[in-house]
């Protein structure tokens, strides 16, 4: 299947199956704003977990902080957001579409990446185990070309985004041919800069409202704190501060469901560290980070870094950590070292000392900054996509059968195990209900008794359940049960009495922080 159609069934399933409703549907929706369903809520808070007890418990020079959406204005002056969060916008005259300038331009790098890899595969095919895949690409002519083109671009491209050359970005688009996607002409008009921040105004108008804004990162909240913690919680370097919360970008262009919204939330860890030692900490940051999503078991072919060319105006290096979403390797995560940029400049338009006392050297300075940045939102789809599977079940009896299921890590589905009665009667249900009521108190149980077993094992693998445990004649006598798994479908008979102690085993977040 394409992988586009594949991307567009699990956008529904997860509308069908209570985890994610456009906002507002009965008016229609607001563009890229969603709700999060029965389901989709339980699974945030279960990454949301994961990382937090993964930054705040595993180390103990990192503690937490939630500071407010909204803050003084003058914190955005002094970031840079008032003057320098843009996105450069153009529009194709026929369609009337919107797009942003720097991604179509990343789409057509994408392209020669592409390209080059399919040749890639195909010499593998042709040649197998002779295959010398680093001659290939240094003397292939066809890779060759493709190569340079993508070479010559790319330094256009980072050199127009460091200038803020608008001009030369729509060049760059004329150049290559560039067309819209829906409309398939190049009738584009000029390059614009368009500001990301959200504004609305505090206090009443008649005694002077003042305009402010909605956080477009939760970094600033932990900056402009980063005294308040170390000096009341008596932090030495290095230290980290971590925080969860929403922040709101007005999206020039918002596709690709929960990938790119409005309103979204983010997990930030701000790690302070002696001036000179950032860059060691940033290459530290990264492989922590990359061995956090790696350990969910999705594969580790699935995600590589990507290395700023471009670096934001306050970074010295920065990288993505990047997934093979169904349309392509896309940002899930960034992790920056910013300097002493943020502190300095909150020092300098507040007019407060951001600075810190080292007892070791007897002095005082700002110190540098090493930040990891990940969206909730879009470690979720990121955690959906790559659990999404659409099973063909057809035995040798030809009767065709198959399931659409989620293989969601333990520690992160929603539902740890649903409790089935294989009838509803003689006293079945009843016996069910016992069991619940004695493991609620660990985890997120469901009953269901309504149709068939068959149909009620399917329920469950469309949201993700890892564990069904079914009551049968059996139970009622010898009081064991069967327990199914989800992924591989079969089942064993155990004890009531080892439930509990089998079930935490699977799906506890310390078996999974073990993992870091
Ligand atoms: P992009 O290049 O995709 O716009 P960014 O580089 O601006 O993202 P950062 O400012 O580094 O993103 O934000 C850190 C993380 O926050 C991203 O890696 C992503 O997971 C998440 N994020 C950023 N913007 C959005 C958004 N509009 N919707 C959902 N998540 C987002």
């Amino acid at each position: 299947m394409a992988q586009e159609d594949i991307f567009k069934k699990l956008v529904s399933h997860c509308k069908e199956y209570g985890y994610v409703f456009p906002s507002s549907e009965i008016y229609d929706g607001l563009g890229a704003v969603y709700d999060y369903g029965q389901y989709g809520v339980e699974l945030k808070n279960n990454i949301k977990k994961y990382w937090w007890d993964s930054m705040v418990l595993l180390n103990e020079n990192i503690v937490g902080l939630d500071s407010a959406i909204f803050m003084h204005p003058t914190t955005w002056k002094a970031s840079g957001h008032v003057d320098a969060f843009n996105d450069p916008l153009i529009d194709n005259r026929d369609s009337k579409k919107r797009y942003r300038a720097d991604v179509l331009i990343e789409d057509q790098l994408a392209k020669f990446e592409e390209k080059i890899e399919k040749e890639v595969e195909k010499a593998r095919a042709r040649f197998g185990d002779k295959f010398d895949e680093a001659l290939f690409r240094s003397t292939n002519p066809r890779i060759v070309e493709t190569r340079e083109k993508y070479d010559n671009l790319n330094r256009r491209f980072v050199a127009a985004l460091t200038e803020g050359n608008l001009t030369e970005l729509k060049q760059i688009i004329l150049d290559n041919e560039i067309v819209c996607p829906v409309s398939g002409t190049r009738n584009w008009t000029d390059v614009r800069q368009f500001n990301l921040m959200f504004s609305t105004e505090i206090g009443s108008t008649s005694d002077g409202a003042m305009k402010i804004f909605l956080r477009p990162e939760t970094a600033q909240g932990i900056f402009v704190n980063f005294l308040n913690v170390q000096k009341t919680g008596r932090m030495r370097l290095p230290f980290g501060i971590a925080q969860i919360g929403k922040a709101f970008r007005n999206e020039i262009v918002a596709r690709q469901f929960i990938f790119r919204m409005r309103e979204f939330e983010q997990m930030e860890m701000q790690f302070f560290v002696k001036p000179g030692t950032e860059l060691e900490w940033y290459n530290h940051w990264k492989e922590a980070r990359m061995k956090w999503h790696r350990a969910l078991g999705f594969g580790d072919d699935n995600y590589r870094f990507h290395d700023h060319d471009k670096l934001a105006h306050y970074a010295n290096a920065a990288a993505d950590i990047e997934y093979k979403f169904p349309f392509g390797f896309k940002e899930v995560e960034g992790i920056h070292s910013r300097t002493d940029f943020d502190l300095r400049q909150h020092q300098e338009y507040s007019g407060k000392k951001m600075q810190y006392f080292d007892p070791e050297k007897n002095e005082s300075y700002i110190p540098y900054v090493v930040e990891t940045s990940i969206g909730v939102d879009r470690m979720f789809l990121q955690v959906i996509a790559a659990s999404y599977y659409e099973e063909d079940l057809t035995k040798e009896d030809g009767v065709p059968d198959s399931r659409v299921v989620l293989r969601l890590p333990s520690v992160l589905a929603p539902v740890k195990l649903a409790v089935l009665p294989l009838v509803r009667k003689d006293n079945l249900p009843d016996i069910s209900r016992k069991i619940i009521d004695e493991l609620k108190f660990d985890f997120n149980c469901q009953y269901d008794e309504k149709d068939s077993i068959g149909k009620r094992y399917r329920r469950q693998d469309a949201i993700g359940t890892p564990y069904c445990i079914t009551i049968d004649y059996q139970t009622a006598e010898d009081e064991t049960v069967t327990i199914r798994y989800r992924d591989t479908m079969l089942q064993e008979r155990v004890p009531v009495s080892n439930l509990r102690a089998i079930i935490a085993d699977k799906v506890s977040l310390r078996g999974q922080l073990k993992k870091l």
